[in-house]
């Protein structure tokens, strides 16, 4: 059912705004732009699901495809109580972008349903995922719209709703959905995809501006797959990874975290409450949490660090605490964590933000080559989707940064402007039917 929908405003004109920006600083044609401010499509559903106690709950859910100009649409499916329609156009809108930013294929979309998927047994969120694709079973396609896992969902959901998508329309449809399970048709190397992108950039940085890995102090915020992945390459390489944090609160260790260990105890216990040292400082000595002490959310956003990773969730940096931020350098995992107020504060403290749309773009780009291998019945090794990746990545970084040598805009806007030319290439070269 399409309900139709009035766009929200707020998160969408912030997510916007960047756009208005770019323009100032690229030749796109104006009716390009006028095209980039309206979703071309907008699916509002309600998913009815009966419980295991034998209830109905309706659930909302949404499939925003932005624009596809470039190609069919591409972007997760987030399962999440904050998830609205204005979330989802913005996210949407950052697919888009992303897609054209990092030179695959694809337009925009982006999907949801409002749920804490933590509070729903394993057999409510099958039921959950199967009937939203029932609903959405005429919106998606893999010449149309090709969904994905987001914040809370993952590659098992995605099993359950090709599955759902492949009984409705009675044949294997495994190009249909991406970061499916490998048995399914999933791509190895897509569940580190997001985190290892994210690491590629960070690579980029430390090869122009010679870093020593050793000397740089990370934080990062969010400890879900991206930030799990990332934190792990890091301190693989050598980095201190000095603090990390769930939506509980973070952990925090002067001399740098054991992230292995961590990694561990998070997905064996669902938490970072067992990483903290209780002890007195006398008493320390034989503690194995020797020195970690416990911090908010909001301390390790402002902590004393080189490198800040934010990979939770949207405006975590805003106009309240960006003056606070000590980081000089920011790679953004998650989608929209800094808002344009935080921006134009950053960007004066001369904080080099790497933006989402290029910086979490490595797990759309295996998503795109997992799409490839399932329309050519191809399998590709783990060697070749890490190799395709980092070529994708640094060829992209590499076509930003250069946009940003006479500083005449930020990392962000170059990213934007990179994006957008392609997008308006292809609609000049669509011709002018409407
Ligand atoms: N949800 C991820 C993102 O925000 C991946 C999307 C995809 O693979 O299509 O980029």
């Amino acid at each position: 059912m399409d309900k139709g929908s009035k766009i929200e405003p707020d998160l969408f004109q912030a997510a916007l705004s960047r756009l208005e920006e770019a323009a100032g600083h690229c030749s796109a044609d104006p009716e390009t732009l006028e095209r980039l401010r309206h979703p071309m499509a907008t699916l509002h559903v309600s998913v009815p699901v009966r419980m295991d106690d034998g209830s109905l709950r309706i659930f909302e859910g949404y499939r925003v495809r932005h624009n596809d100009v470039l190609g069919p649409t591409k972007g997760g499916l987030r399962f999440h109580p904050q998830v609205d329609l204005a979330e989802v156009n913005s996210l949407a809108f950052w697919m888009t972008c992303k897609c054209a930013a990092v030179g695959i294929p694809f337009g925009g979309a982006k999907g949801g349903v409002t749920v804490n998927p933590k509070e729903l047994s394993r057999l409510e969120l099958e039921r959950l995922s199967r009937g939203f694709i029932q609903q959405m079973a005429g919106f998606i396609g893999p010449d149309v719209d090709i969904p994905a896992p987001d914040v809370y969902t993952n590659p098992t959901i995605m099993g359950w709703m090709v599955d759902e998508y492949s009984r409705i329309h009675r044949r294997r449809m495994p190009a249909v959905i991406t970061g499916k399970p490998v048995p399914l048709g999933g791509s190895l190397g897509r569940g580190e995809a997001t985190g290892r992108g994210a690491y590629l950039c960070i690579k980029e940085l430390e090869k122009r501006r010679g870093w020593d890995p050793a000397d740089i102090r990370v934080a990062v915020q969010g400890f879900g797959n991206a930030g799990q992945q990332v934190a792990e390459l890091l301190h693989r390489d050598g980095y201190t990874v000095v603090a990390i944090s769930d939506s509980q609160g973070g952990a925090y260790r002067d001399a740098g975290l054991d992230i292995p260990r961590i990694i561990e105890e998070k997905n064996r216990s669902h938490s970072l409450a067992g990483l903290y040292c209780h002890c007195s400082v006398a008493e320390c000595d034989p503690c194995e949490n020797e020195g970690t002490r416990q911090i908010t959310n909001a301390e390790l956003l402002e902590l004393d660090v080189d490198l800040l990773v934010p990979a939770a969730l949207e405006n975590q940096l805003t106009g309240e605490n960006a003056e606070r931020v000590k980081a000089q350098f920011i790679v953004e995992v998650a989608n929209g964590p800094t808002t344009p107020e935080a921006d134009r504060i950053l960007d004066a403290k001369g904080v080099l933000v790497v933006p989402d749309i290029l910086a979490n773009a490595g797990g759309v780009t295996v998503s795109y080559f997992e799409w490839l291998q399932n329309r050519s019945g191809d399998h590709w090794t783990l060697e070749r989707v890490r190799e395709r990746l980092a070529e994708q990545m640094s060829s992209a970084f590499e076509g930003i940064y250069t946009r940003i040598a006479d500083g005449a805009m930020s990392f962000r806007t170059a990213a934007y402007v990179h994006a957008i030319e392609r997008i308006d290439a292809a609609v000049n070269s669509q011709g002018t039917y409407s």
